[in-house]
């Protein structure tokens, strides 16, 4: 018997996300000879993440019949934008989906000197930070590469942001810190990143891409072998007693030995800093004794330290610091010899700051827009109190 030379398929597969030789494989699988498939990945990779080709009828400089087999059998479709939202401070977010109750949240922060993506690694989250909305939301699972790279491709096609190659590109940097713990869905992360720093195609420099975690200890130094990412640390508190109730994940691992893998990190120097989180919590752990206990701890470590003020979400159990508390704490941290450590809050007329992001099923998103009600009102007090 003859097999056709493409095998016909129920449903087309995506070859976003597969790297050099998993699309290789994939497409000797479907009938591309072996001899010239090399030189075929090379092509679908240039279309695909320098030009961000949506589809291979687009590809001009290849073969007719090779554009057509491949649109027979794969495809390069986005993940499906469900809302885009632009803040007022010109922060856009997107809810994303890829199947039922699939939906994810990306961000873009655009700034005078540089455009971040604030990328999601899962729908929901394990971790149970008290003061992150995200936490309120149960782990529905692990998104997988293609999910991961898609939010990059949609929130660039969105904003024109292609070719790759071009200069002023609009998303310069790529932060893990989107939904979910990326430390928990180490392979599909790993996976995604080494396509988004690969320098034939979409081109992000690993000094331009951040991956956040809450501090799952065991996975730090694998992330700064195999990754190679900056990293930053959702620290948060001083004390284990503390960290214990708002980051629970401390009570695995503490604050010791999360300093100790820092310390440790692959990579990390002068040059190329930790990052380490700490959310102003009022009357939390926001004190000047903190502060200088926070200076202390990180002595030894190349480190930065980006104080978030609180972004409230309904119902949270917290308030933000108030901002004089705010200004001193962030003193004592500046005269420790870290600059201007506070992050402005961007996007919060969309709940897309952090920890705002949360994604629901279809059927529960009307209850989102109630609880965005609900939220003006709590973050117009909250602003009024802020400078401007
Ligand atoms: N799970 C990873 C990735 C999330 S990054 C991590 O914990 O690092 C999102 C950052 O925003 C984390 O530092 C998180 O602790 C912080 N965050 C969560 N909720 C917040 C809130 N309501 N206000 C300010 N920052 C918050």
């Amino acid at each position: 018997m003859r097999w056709p030379r493409f095998m016909p398929s129920a449903t087309c597969k995506s070859l976003i996300g597969l790297g050099p030789d998993a699309l290789a494989a994939t497409l000797v699988g479907a009938g591309t000879p072996e001899k010239s498939a090399r030189m075929r990945v090379r092509q679908l990779w240039n279309w695909i993440y320098v030009h961000g080709a949506r589809d291979f009828a687009a590809m001009s400089n290849l073969a007719k019949e090779f554009r057509s087999d491949m649109a027979e059998h794969f495809t390069l479709a986005r993940p499906e934008v469900v809302t885009e939202q632009i803040s007022s401070d010109g922060t856009r977010k997107w809810l994303l989906r890829t199947g039922p109750g699939i939906e994810f949240e990306t961000v873009y922060i655009p700034e005078a000197d540089r455009g971040t993506l604030c990328v999601s690694s899962q729908v929901g989250c394990t971790l149970n930070c008290r003061f992150c909305h995200t936490g309120t939301q149960k782990l529905v699972r692990n998104l997988n590469p293609e999910e991961i790279l898609g939010q990059l491709l949609v929130a660039r096609d969105s904003l024109g942001d292609w070719p790759s190659t071009a200069p002023g590109r609009k998303v310069t940097n790529v932060v893990m810190m989107g939904m979910g713990e990326p430390l928990y869905n180490f392979d599909n992360v790993k996976a995604a990143l080494a396509i988004v720093t690969d320098g034939d195609g979409l081109a992000l420099s690993k000094r331009r891409v951040t991956l956040s975690t809450a501090g799952v200890v065991p996975m730090i130094e694998k992330a700064g072998t195999e990754i190679g990412s900056g990293l930053a640390i959702s620290l948060h508190a001083v004390r284990d007693e503390l960290r214990d109730v708002i980051v629970p994940i401390n009570k695995k691992y503490p604050i010791k030995e999360l300093l100790d893998s820092c310390r440790a990190y692959p990579g990390a120097s002068n040059s190329r800093r930790i990052t380490f989180e700490y959310v102003m919590l009022k009357g939390v752990n926001d004190s000047l004794a903190d502060a200088r206990e926070l200076v202390r701890l990180l002595a030894g470590i190349p480190a930065k330290i980006n104080l978030i003020p609180f972004n409230a979400w309904p119902d949270a159990p917290y308030e933000c610091s108030d901002w004089s508390q705010i200004e001193k704490f962030a003193e004592i941290v500046n005269r420790a010899g870290y600059a201007s450590p506070v992050r402005t809050p961007r996007g919060r007329d969309i709940m897309a700051a952090c920890g705002q992001l949360k994604s629901e099923s279809i059927k529960e998103r009307a209850s989102v827009r109630l609880a965005a009600e609900k939220l003006a009102a709590v973050q117009s007090a909250q602003l009024a109190r802020m400078p401007h």
